[in-house]
């Protein structure tokens, strides 16, 4: 965050929500929390508290109501205190019901864990047996490890752990498939760890937001069938209770003394309410998008501050423009500053090269021309975009969005990421052309297969059925290019589209772009961080420091005489071969590469 150092919006007092905060901003979780902690702290202080002897049966006083002087919640069929019977049976309850669900946890994590990360036929092998665990009614399952065991409550534990294991091995596996091929694992791996290092420090980490919500949505489930078993006689053995057994016992009073079996039931339900209240919360805090305080989705049109101050446009000349355009991210109350007063202006056929360090604020600006800052967090607070010179943040919504790609398209630095994984790519270049022109389905793929020649892939017929894993870096690259173009935009924004991308491809598609740009006609709003690149393809150049345009000018006449030293320091930045650390010589070197580009 180094770019938004010093900028004064951050105030103290309103820090960035944490998890706890998020927590307890949840109403129905705060009440699944506190009455969780109520009934937690009078269990565990169950053998200090003033309560009878829950096992001394009493025949004399069988079946006494509610409120007897004596027995706050009356008696059970032999005499016995129903409220210190309510009490050690929920601390049994409780114990079996997260006992069951931490080994449930650990075994369904570590058989998760391990079938995710190997892979292959040891997959195949734990998953089926865990399919065949899971082809049988749980209940049923339970029962027969009962049977097999004999009953009590040890028994029932491991019954309802078992049955258990596939919801975590599940879940855990699926995310460690996705995990073990990420490039985070691979380069531990070629660090050379271990694989039992990996999966503890590298996979475990990653994993345990998944474990901590899967057990906190199936705790109280677990207890529902621990009280189940022991309601069926399986569980907790006479005279020891439980809340299951309580009710099963309360079960034969249920007409004339309904207390007996309405009291456990109430607990049970208590406290299963109160677990997966408490539960669905914690797996809110944990879901990494629910985090950053950014509650709702993201809409499709970047929120737009009702006090904005439209700054009139200084270029009506320009394809595009902004004044003063002020863009910035909510986080909590107050609101981050991305970028500030940034003015800017593209002419129909001109290259404008937006440059600056990574985090200074280039993508906001790309991103807020057409409204695709994500919002909630972005929101755009001030300034203008103007679009021959017509005021984008002021058009209705369908206009704003029937415009992206028609009048103003973009290409992205990582075209992985933007083309679809499951689709051909002429497939995707064809729904570009769909999205804006009404024409038939043939002309349509014919127009694609010409577009993908156009961007200089050869054989684009074959091509267009590859998918995008098929190509190389730069030939997705020239598929957003051709994306692009599809509509023949006015203007075309490009974020760094050649930063992934080695140096003979760079300068491949740099070239496929600028004389893209030349013959259409189209105005080009070129974003990079390399001085290099745009002495390559600019006409003119604005310097981006810390969320502002600190220099603007003609490329010619700012790589000449560099008035902000920011600037100075970027094109210092340029390798230049066999030159040294010496500055002047730079210049020269990119003068005569523009020199070279406007001959
Ligand atoms: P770059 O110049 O590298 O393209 P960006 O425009 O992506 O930089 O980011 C500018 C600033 O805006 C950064 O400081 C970044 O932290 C902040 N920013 C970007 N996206 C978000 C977001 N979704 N939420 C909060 N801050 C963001
Ligand atoms: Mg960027």
């Amino acid at each position: 965050m180094s770019a938004l150092a010093g900028t004064p919006a951050r105030q103290a007092g309103s820090p960035r929500p944490t998890a706890w905060h998020l927590l307890v901003n949840n109403r129905l979780a705060t009440v699944g929390l506190c009455l969780i902690v109520a009934i937690a702290l009078v269990v565990v202080l169950a053998p200090i508290l003033p309560l009878a002897d829950p096992n001394a049966t009493a025949p004399a006083n069988r079946l006494k109501p509610i409120l007897t002087s004596g027995h706050l919640l009356g008696t059970d069929q032999l005499g016995r205190d129903i409220l210190s019977r309510l009490v050690w049976g929920a601390r049994i309850s409780l114990t079996v019901g997260f006992a069951a669900t931490i080994v449930a946890a650990i075994l369904g994590s570590a058989i998760g864990i391990v079938a995710g990360y190997t892979g292959g036929r040891a997959d195949n092998l734990m998953m089926r047996g865990i399919d065949m665990l899971m082809a049988f009614p749980y209940i049923l399952l339970a029962l027969a490890v009962v049977a097999t065991l004999g009953p009590g409550l040890m028994n029932a534990l491991y019954a309802i752990a078992i049955v258990n294991i596939p919801f975590f091995a599940r879940n855990v596996r699926g995310v460690t498939v996705s995990f073990a091929q990420r490039e985070f694992v691979d380069a531990a791996r070629l660090s050379g760890k271990g694989p039992f290092a990996i999966v503890v420090t590298e996979i475990l980490p990653n994993v345990m937001p998944i474990i901590v919500i899967t057990m906190s949505t199936t705790a109280g489930w677990m207890i529902l069938e621990t009280a189940g078993l022991s309601f069926l006689g399986l569980g907790a053995q006479p005279p020891q209770a439980d809340l299951g057994s309580m009710l099963g016992e309360g079960r034969a009073q249920l007409f004339t003394a309904s207390h007996v079996a309405i009291v456990p039931g109430v607990m049970i339900f208590l406290i299963v309410i109160s677990l997966n209240l408490l539960g669905d919360g914690i797996r809110d805090v944990l879901d990494p998008r629910l985090r950053s305080g950014a509650l709702a989705s993201s809409g499709p049109v970047t929120e737009i501050a009702s006090g904005r101050i439209a700054l009139p446009n200084t270029h009506r000349d320009a394809a595009l423009s902004t004044e003063g355009l002020e863009t910035g991210f909510r986080n909590g109350l107050d609101i981050v500053p991305a970028v500030r007063g940034v003015s800017l202006h593209v002419k129909r056929g001109e290259c404008l090269g937006l440059i600056g360090e990574s985090g200074s604020g280039k993508s906001v600006t790309a991103l807020s021309i057409m409204g695709l800052v994500a919002s909630p967090p972005g929101l755009v607070r001030n300034g203008a975009v103007y679009l021959n010179d017509e005021d984008v943040l002021a058009m209705p919504k369908s206009r704003l969005i029937a415009s992206r790609g028609r009048r103003v398209a973009y290409v992205f630095q990582d075209p992985l990421t933007t083309l679809h994984p499951m689709y051909p790519v002429g497939r995707q270049v064809e729904e570009a052309i769909a999205a804006h022109q009404p024409i038939g389905a043939a002309q349509r793929h014919e127009k694609a297969i010409a577009l993908i020649d156009k961007v200089g892939i050869r054989d684009a017929e074959a091509r267009a059925k590859h998918y995008p894993h098929q190509l190389s870096g730069g030939q997705r690259q020239r598929v957003g290019i051709a994306m692009a173009i599809a509509n023949d935009p006015d203007v075309i924004i490009a974020d760094e589209p050649t930063t992934a991308l080695d140096v003979t491809v760079q300068a491949r598609i740099l070239d496929l772009l600028r004389n893209l740009q030349r013959d259409r006609g189209m105005a080009l709003l070129f974003i990079t961080h390399d001085f290099g690149v745009i002495s390559e393809m600019c006409d003119r150049v604005a310097v981006m420091k810390d969320g502002e345009i600190v220099e603007t000018g003609d490329t010619r006449t700012v790589l000449a005489n560099p008035r902000h030293p920011y600037t100075k320091r970027l094109i210092a930045c340029v390798p230049e071969l066999g030159t040294g650390p010496l500055y002047l010589d730079r210049v020269a070197g990119l003068l005569h590469s523009q020199e070279r580009r406007s001959s």
